[in-house]
């Protein structure tokens, strides 16, 4: 299926490594100029080194562009610098992918007012300034993709991971809203929940589990592993290839979801 996404321009942030990174390869392979941004330049150049290669591997040729721009997305004033330096670079945003780190687990008594305030700029204000910032150049031109990457814990809220929980919920709630409002002017919003994913990010905290005495790595993979229905961790291109289609002019009619990748593990019906 040709995704129909030559020749856009995609932001995908939060992007030098893990599903961020496996998302814009996706989009640049299928003919997207792409822009990512994360906060430490060298991991950062490093990806879109990588990047390219992939590109050119997969027949890009030479005036593709992969626009890496460091900047922190739980800053607003690194949104409003990426979001400039990146209509410099490359022109418009056609394509958005809303993405951030994880914020730090944690029980309810023992988060600070600061912890919280952080982990909403980062996983919720984040994604809203996100779209604000790229929102009215989509509508004028009558087309326009947003995808913001939340959690399964959107839709079952994980144990000890509250802060992560009430952000990303508020991702549904805004983007949905979001919908409603864009939807007249050709322009999508959805959302997409990853489950367990192997990325660097799951490898470390199999690796933290270790440390702590709380089992092997592997006993950690089982363990995650128990309660998939599919009966293994999801890989990044899987997670990937399901944001490019919602990303692709072949999704023209789907807007407002909230789309689980995750094997099966959120048991709800909705
Ligand atoms: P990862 O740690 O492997 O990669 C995160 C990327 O985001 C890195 O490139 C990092 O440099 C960048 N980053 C982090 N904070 C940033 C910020 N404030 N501004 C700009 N860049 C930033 O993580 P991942 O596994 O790819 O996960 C991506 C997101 O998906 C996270 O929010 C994570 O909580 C969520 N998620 C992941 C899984 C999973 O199993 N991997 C499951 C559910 C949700």
């Amino acid at each position: 299926m040709d995704l129909g996404i030559a020749g856009r321009q995609a932001l995908v942030t939060a992007a030098s490594r893990g599903l961020g990174l496996a998302i814009a390869r996706r989009l640049y392979e299928e003919g997207a100029d792409v822009a990512i941004c994360a906060r430490h330049s060298a991991p950062l150049e490093q990806a879109a080194s990588q990047l390219r290669q992939w590109g050119r591997q997969a027949g890009r040729d030479e005036s593709a562009r992969v626009i890496p721009v460091v900047a922190d997305v739980s800053r607003a004033a690194d949104v409003r610098y990426l979001l400039d330096q990146v209509q410099q670079a490359m022109g418009a945003v056609d394509i958005l992918v809303a993405n951030a780190g994880g914020p730090p687990p944690g029980a309810f008594e023992s988060i600070t007012e600061e912890q919280w305030w952080a982990g909403l700029q980062q996983n919720l204000l984040s994604t809203i300034r996100l779209c604000r910032g790229v929102v009215e150049g989509m509508k004028e031109r009558r087309w326009g993709r947003l995808v913001a990457l939340t959690s399964i814990g959107a839709k079952r809220p994980l144990p000890d991971l509250m802060v992560s929980n009430t952000a990303r919920a508020g991702v549904l709630g805004f983007m949905k809203s979001l919908a409603r409002e864009v939807g007249p002017y050709g322009v999508t919003a959805n959302v997409v929940c990853p489950g367990y994913t192997l990325t660097e990010r799951l490898q470390e905290l199999a690796a933290a589990r270790e440390k702590a005495g709380l089992g092997s790595r592997e006993e950690t993979f089982r363990l995650w592993e128990q309660n998939i229905p599919l009966g293994r961790l999801g890989r990044p291109e899987e997670l990937a290839d399901v944001v490019a289609f919602l990303a692709s002019e072949r999704a023209s009619y789907v807007t407002g979801t909230v789309l689980q990748v995750d094997g099966g593990w959120v048991e709800s019906l909705y």
